[in-house]
């Protein structure tokens, strides 16, 4: 049985066209562990010309997007799925991230995606939405690229989607970075992979992962890693590291 829905609508249906044909996103569809309805904002137009935008009251620039045909296109889509909890992308909204997602993807149910476009959408849709949700502080053109971004990161969540659950160590699950990852061949350009990565034995492994995820962390986001509870062995393994970038700099004067 499907467990997540997404019916996205939008004035792009054909944005989702490679999405939906490509790569996990593919696999997932076809052993239906999702799936992905899409519908075309502008089959809910009111006229010939199938115009669904218009310019904004009180002037300014660019075009709105009119509230019925969205407001008709989601009620479409609730008379199939009632329970549909319904998001608006948008840069004013909620920020996503890896958290969101965990809750997103527990939460079992329909979810509508509406891309908005062009200056943005009349506001009285807003009675028609549950959640506004942005994936940054910055401007993109439609909502169609957040809407993937959504649905990728919700799907790869879903038990058995991913092999062996690798994303149980992607950065941000524990507040931290993810460790460096090595492959075939041992030596490259002069560069070898870590010793320790080849001689199998698992605890060492572990450990060594652990210790370059903190670092990691460390170099790369330091607001991820203060939220971070450190053990007294990574309390070492920071000091340690530390001292060796002392080192380095007394080397290099
Ligand atoms: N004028 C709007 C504003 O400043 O809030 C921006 C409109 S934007 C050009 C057009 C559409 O792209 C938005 O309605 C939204 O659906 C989508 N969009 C743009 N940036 C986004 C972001 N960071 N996150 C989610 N959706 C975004």
């Amino acid at each position: 049985m499907t467990k997540n829905q997404f019916t996205i609508i939008t004035l792009f249906p054909n944005a989702f066209n490679d999405f939906m044909q490509t790569s996990i996103i593919k696999r997932a569809i076809t052993k239906k562990q999702i799936s992905i309805d899409i519908i075309d904002i502008r089959n809910f137009a009111n006229n010939k010309h199938q115009q669904v935008d218009d310019a904004p009251y009180g002037g300014g620039n660019g075009m709105v997007l009119q509230a019925m045909p969205v407001i008709n296109a989601i009620n479409s889509v609730k008379l199939k799925y009632p329970e549909a909890k319904t998001i608006l992308l948008s840069p004013q909204g909620q920020q996503w991230n890896q958290q969101l997602a965990y809750k997103y993807n527990q939460k079992n149910i329909n979810y509508i995606l509406v891309c908005g476009h062009y200056e943005g959408i009349d506001e009285r849709i807003m009675s028609y939405i549950d959640e506004e949700i942005s994936i940054g502080d910055y401007v993109l053109t439609g909502g169609e690229l957040p809407a993937m971004v959504i649905i990728d990161c919700i799907t790869r969540l879903i038990p058995n989607v991913i092999q062996h659950q690798s994303h149980l160590n992607d950065s941000f699950n524990n507040s931290l970075l993810d460790y460096p990852t090595y492959t075939r061949p041992e030596e490259v350009l002069g560069m070898k992979v870590p010793e320790v990565l080849i001689g199998g034995h698992h605890e060492k492994i572990a450990e060594y992962r652990h210790q370059q995820a903190l670092i990691n962390t460390y170099k790369k986001r330091i607001d991820l890693f203060k939220k971070y509870q450190l053990s007294a062995k990574d309390k070492i393994i920071i000091e340690e590291y530390k001292s060796s970038l002392k080192k380095n700099k007394r080397k290099e004067k």
